[in-house]
């Protein structure tokens, strides 16, 4: 599969609610397109599919961020999406390297709430997409049902091109509207798609649906709309052109239907991939900033002839050292070669690079526009970087983190376990930068922060599940902050005679409000020496400590200015210490007089709600504190922008699930720090 034209590549990842089948459907398609795989022994049954039990296929869909693999002389890749669909850099970063998309839905359930949650979220990243209607055998599966939710819960567009043949357990196999044919699925694993004519009885339905699907593909198609008002049929050419339109431009979503668990309808759901969804040249072109000029918008054609782009969206650590996964855009990558990580200004080496399929994976030397590759080599790369050519710098990705909001302390039950601790946590951080770590010097407990709820329950999981580390995980608690509203000058003198060798450090600051590039800004004004240089830097650490620490509740001073103006010092007994130490006093001394204020984070939030449930999801809502910030409609679904403390925020989503039957769902990010009311101030004080 090296060297596939560009417009032969597909990046998809399958989207689905929890157990429509995602994982079935996956294992699927990585059988279907597998490599070793011979047909005639299966069929005869003298093989045995040894990567088919479901244990180890799991394994493999979850271990790799991405697989791929071969249909109908095309390369296609399977990316994994997150299972969780929040405002998170992981989602968003999943569904800005993959080109399309598929939606699994269980013939039984429909339209579940998270599987709107990531519909929507595929709409915000103009995903084209194809929907893919499962387990049609169960009792109760209903395909047109499924359908019509689909227009009408997720404001979609779907056209049905196939229609099941036999219902639940008598589901048979598929009708292709297009080709008006009948495919069944026949052999031990369903691998020999069989191709037949549509019976008789079955005839006047197909032609029925047939006609309305032609009539909604035309509304996209100026050729078969000519025709379709002369009433001349199209031809399958002519619909395929069409639809495939249609599909990219995000105006329809193909429907198709089928039963993964029991072998059926999988081969026509990927010659529909290869069909209906973009190649990376069908896509607009990828946008970035130059890293020094900030505000200008660089783009890169997914062309050979391009400087090179890549974007590194997954690091996994496996025995071969780290695996970085990268989506190429523009140029070409070399194995051997070296090229620029420029979110850390460093040159990393590409010393291999894989092309990962289910049961294995390939060395390649090259890769080129549109590609997902497996490379081993970069030390510096974390998640998020981008790699480029150093003479056409290029951010992919900008990457601002934001102040952490929550957090909660770990205590591993054994020393051993302490060791790992520290290894665990620096894998975790080369794979999402976006948490934070830090030793409570009160406590000397592991703190870890990150950016909601959900955030941490999957840190936890990867550390106690994932790196067998045993450890006791406290309650996630919000990190709130303290902060001045007032300026105060200040003096501190820490002096100490002890026998011969005394201690003597003396200053003068000013301390004031300050909103900063960082949380505590600090300028020295002291000329003339009363205090020698030397020693500001102790004072300066002094002053970051005492903040990191906070004065008055425990939690670190920010956004503040300390000026230190004047001091004086002793020929003998002066040293870093008491520099610090005074300077540590004189900032406290300062907070006390001024009083603090508790600054509080703050969530956006943007809940997407059914109209009949509005009333009680803001009535909810009040009650929290949040700020209703604006109100959209999308068909009937209400879509509430607010703003609200994260401290109210816990366990929101058992309470949306509740007053709203399962049928809203939500998205929630850190925004902003906002001062605390009187009561939470109290409590916290208290
Ligand atoms: P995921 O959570 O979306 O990855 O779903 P899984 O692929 O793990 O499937 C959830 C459950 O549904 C498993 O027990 C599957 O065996 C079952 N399942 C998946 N596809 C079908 C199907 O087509 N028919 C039936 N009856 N069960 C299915």
């Amino acid at each position: 599969m090296a060297d596939v034209p560009i417009n032969m590549i597909r990046n998809i990842g399958i989207i689905a609610h929890i157990d429509a089948g995602k994982t079935t459907v996956t294992e699927r398609i990585l059988y279907y397109t597998g490599k070793g795989y011979k047909m005639g022994e299966v069929h005869e049954g003298t093989a045995t599919m040894d990567w088919m039990p479901e244990e180890q296929e799991r394994g493999i869909t979850i271990t790799s961020a991405a697989t791929t693999c071969e249909w109908d002389d095309h390369c296609v890749n399977v990316i994994d999406t997150p299972g969780h669909v929040d405002f998170t850099a992981e989602v968003e970063r999943s569904l800005r390297v993959l080109d399309g998309a598929i939606g699994v839905f269980c013939g039984v359930g429909g339209v579940e709430a998270q599987s709107e949650t990531v519909w929507r979220q595929g709409d915000k990243y103009k995903v084209p997409r194809l929907a893919f209607v499962n387990k049609l055998d169960r009792v109760g599966a209903d395909f047109f049902a499924v359908v019509k939710e689909i227009e009408e819960r997720l404001d979609a567009h779907p056209i049905a091109i196939q229609i099941p043949m036999g219902k639940e357990q008598g589901f048979r196999g598929i009708i292709d509207l297009i080709r008006m044919k009948v495919l069944t699925f026949q052999g031990d694993y369903g691998e020999k798609v069989v191709e037949e004519e549509i019976p008789a009885d079955l005839m006047a339905e197909a032609e029925y649906r047939r006609e309305e699907m032609v009539e909604k593909i035309s509304e996209h198609s100026e050729i078969l709309m000519a025709k379709y008002v002369e009433g001349a049929e199209p031809t399958v050419e002519e619909i395929y052109a069409g639809l495939r339109e249609a599909t990219i431009r995000c105006a329809a979503t193909p429907v198709l239907c089928g039963a993964a668990f029991k072998n059926k309808g999988i081969q026509p759901l990927l010659d529909a991939v290869v069909r209906f969804l973009p190649s990376p040249l069908d896509i607009p072109p990828v946008h970035g900033t130059h890293p020094k000029l900030k505000d200008q918008d660089l783009t890169r054609k997914p062309s050979a002839d391009e400087p090179f782009a890549g974007l590194v969206f997954k690091i996994f650590s496996d025995q071969h050292g780290d695996l970085n996964y990268v989506r190429i855009y523009s140029g070409q990558l070399f194995g051997g070669k070296r090229v620029y990580n420029v979110n850390k200004d460093k040159k990393e080496s590409i010393s291999r690079i894989f092309r990962m399929h289910a049961a294995s994976r390939t060395q390649t030397d090259t890769a080129g526009p549109g590609d997902i590759v497996a490379v081993v080599g970069p030390k510096f790369a974390v998640t998020g970087d981008t790699l480029c050519d150093e003479r056409h710098p290029i951010i992919l990705e900008r990457i601002s983190f934001p102040q952490t909001v929550i957090s909660m302390s770990i205590e591993p039950k054994t020393q051993a376990d302490k060791d790992k601790l520290a290894v665990v946590l620096a894998k975790l951080a080369k794979e999402d930068p976006t948490f934070e770590r830090r030793m409570d010097s009160e406590t000397g407990q592991m703190i870890i922060s990150g950016m909601g709820e959900l955030h941490l329950e999957v840190l936890k999981n990867r550390m106690l599940r994932d790196f067998g580390l045993d450890a006791n995980v406290g309650r996630p608690r919000v990190s709130y902050k303290e902060t001045i509203t007032r300026a105060t000058d200040a003096e501190a003198k820490f002096i100490k005679q002890t026998g011969g060798h005394g201690q003597y450090g003396h200053v003068v600051i000013h301390v004031e409000p300050f909103h900063g590039e960082v949380p505590v800004e600090f300028e020295s004004k002291i000329i003339g020496g009363a205090i020698p240089k030397e020693y500001i830097g102790s004072i300066k650490q002094g002053i970051m400590d005492t903040a990191k620490s906070g004065v008055i509740t425990g939690y670190p001073l920010i956004n503040i200015k300390v000026t230190l103006l004047d001091g004086s010092f002793h020929e003998v007994d002066s040293s870093d210490i008491a520099f610090f130490a005074a300077a540590a006093m004189a900032l406290k001394d300062a907070v006390q007089k001024v009083g603090v204020e508790i600054l509080e984070p703050i969530m956006k939030l943007e809940v997407a709600v059914p109209d009949r449930y509005l009333g009680d999801v803001i009535a909810d809502l009040n009650s929290r504190r949040a700020d209703i910030t604006e109100m959209l409609s999308r068909g009937l679904i209400r879509i509430i922008h607010a703003r609200a403390p994260l401290a109210e925020m816990f366990g929101y989503s058992t309470t949306l699930r509740s007053c709203s039957q399962g049928r809203a769902s939500y998205t929630m990010e850190p925004c902003e720090y906002r001062i605390a009311p009187r009561q939470v101030y109290e409590k916290i004080v208290a």
